[in-house]
């Protein structure tokens, strides 16, 4: 029997009483998404500052068979933070108090961190180490380790440096018995069994919480060129594409596609964003080359392959960042996409992913899909083109978490007929963003059965009990 005054007393004499809140005004940043679609009640919100405090916490959860959902920077974009709006309300478990640079190894290129640390600040730690972590995304000064690794998160950096998975080397974890995992390894070999920290990678917190990781640095650029450039399409974009690659080799380190009414939603919505190119096109690309060598011959290859794609008549219209403030103001633009829609009430989120010579074909194909459900329903486009990632977003606002039946049906119909579309072309309904509350019905639809059974019984070994992050990820388990 669940006795939540008990609870919480145990909570705060483990924590502190400062470490638990359970007050409405105290409680209420963490019971609500991001975008405002989803929020649910909780038991209460615990601030560990101390993996032996997680693990106190976990501990009591467990013995009072009380949900436990683990907190990060709380930016999910598939409401994988929030409680959700019925079964036993969980203890939030908020990581933001654990925020220390536990060490850096310039020489063995790694930094170790608690999972709290918010992505900018890690960032930073490795630029004053004179290293790059490569992991960038609009929500950074905001995001933590954690939730980075709980969702595998991908960003702008993808293309060249990988998602998060590729970027880590060991993680600490609290198991959902409450036994600390060390797993802080520095290694970039160890072939001893099963990796067990890419479980965790990608888990949304179902199978234990991350408390530190060993993460990888990299050179850290002292060149960086960049252009935002006008297209006819998205097949001009991919010629494009070909030509950066061929040109400039893995100095390319992101490639960008974002179509007009993105372009028109970031202008209207996010004061002070003006759009690099003066006229109007359909189609826009950010390109940006980073190397370690001498900015002018990065800025020369640039140039040439420039050169080359405006020759071929795939480019309208070109403008190359003069200063390092340019090149800040194109990537400020570029984040400041998923604010825009937020405050243009854009509703339809995707997150899909294809083979990266099907963009262009996928884009037509999913646009054609939606247009027989809803013919002329605006769509909008953003793309981390480079690794095939596209948010392909119907222009179909949403009046926050308590939307009509009628409207969510809608939704569902032409959500649908997106992932149906990506799934055509051997693709994801989910790149990066990762699976939450939102995209559970579509791990149901499109995840091979026998992919489904292994990650429940795994599940199970893990979490017996099921407190983790319960409706998440997973749908229900048909053998419990
Ligand atoms: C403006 C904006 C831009 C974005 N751009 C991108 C982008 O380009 N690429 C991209 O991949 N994502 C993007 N996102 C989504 C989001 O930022 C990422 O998913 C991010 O990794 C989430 O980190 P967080 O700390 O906010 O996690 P939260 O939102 O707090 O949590 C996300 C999930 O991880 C779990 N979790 C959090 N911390 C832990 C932990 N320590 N241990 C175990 N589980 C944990 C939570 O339970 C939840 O299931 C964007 C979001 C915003 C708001």
């Amino acid at each position: 029997m669940i006795s939540m005054p008990q609870l919480i007393d145990e909570l705060s004499q483990a924590l502190g009483a400062g470490a638990v809140l359970t007050g409405p005004s105290d409680v209420a940043a963490y019971v609500e998404d991001w975008r405002g679609r989803y929020r649910g009640p909780l038991t209460a919100v615990v601030l560990p500052s101390t993996t032996e405090e997680v693990s106190l916490v976990v501990r009591a959860c467990t013995r009072h068979g009380v949900p436990i959902l683990a907190q990060g920077g709380n930016t999910s974009l598939s409401g994988g933070a929030v409680p959700a709006a019925d079964g036993v309300p969980p203890v939030v478990v908020a990581l933001q108090r654990l925020r220390r640079i536990r060490g850096i190894d310039p020489r063995n290129n790694t930094i170790t961190v608690d999972a709290g640390c918010v992505l900018a600040a890690v960032q930073q730690a490795a630029v004053e180490a004179g290293r790059l972590y490569p992991v960038s995304l609009g929500a950074e000064g905001s995001c933590q380790i954690g939730g980075n690794i709980a969702t595998n998160a991908g960003g702008t950096g993808v293309l060249r440096y990988g998602n998060t998975r590729d970027n880590v080397l060991g993680l600490e974890v609290v198991l959902p018995d409450g036994t600390i995992w060390d797993g802080l390894t520095a290694l970039r070999k160890n072939n001893t069994g099963y990796d067990l920290k890419h479980l965790f990678i990608g888990s949304e917190g179902t199978l234990g919480i991350v408390t530190g990781a060993v993460l990888k640095l990299h050179p850290l650029p002292t060149a960086q060129a960049m252009a935002w450039l006008s297209v006819r399409n998205p097949e001009a974009a991919l010629d494009l594409l070909g030509i950066m690659q061929a040109t400039c080799g893995p100095r390319l380190s992101a490639f960008e596609l974002l179509d007009e009414n993105q372009i028109r939603l970031v202008l209207e919505h996010v004061p002070g964003r003006r759009c690099p190119v003066a006229d109007p096109a359909a189609w826009h690309v950010l390109v940006e080359l980073s190397d370690s060598g001498d900015a002018a011959e990065l800025e020369a290859r640039l140039e040439a392959a420039l050169a080359s794609a405006l020759e071929a008549g795939l480019v309208i219209d070109a403008v190359v960042a003069a200063s390092g403030a340019q090149r800040a103001a194109f990537w400020e633009f570029r984040h400041s996409v998923s604010e825009a829609n937020k405050k243009g009430g854009v509703g339809l989120t995707s997150d899909t992913a294809v083979p990266v010579s099907a963009v262009p074909a996928f884009i037509e194909a999913a646009t054609a899909a939606v247009h027989a459900i809803v013919p002329d329903l605006p769509v909008v486009i953003v793309a981390h083109m480079g690794d095939g990632n596209v948010h392909f977003i119907p222009f179909f606002s949403f009046p926050a978490w308590n939307g009509l039946a009628e409207r969510d049906q809608m939704a569902r119909r032409i959500r649908q007929a997106v992932n149906d579309t990506a799934a055509r072309f051997g693709g994801t309904f989910s790149a990066e963003h990762g699976v939450g509350q939102t995209l559970v019905g579509e791990m149901a639809r499109y995840k091979p059965p026998v992919e489904l059974m292994l990650m429940q019984a795994v599940k199970r070994a893990f979490d017996p009990a099921g407190l983790f992050n319960p409706g998440r990820l997973l749908p229900p388990d048909p053998t419990a």
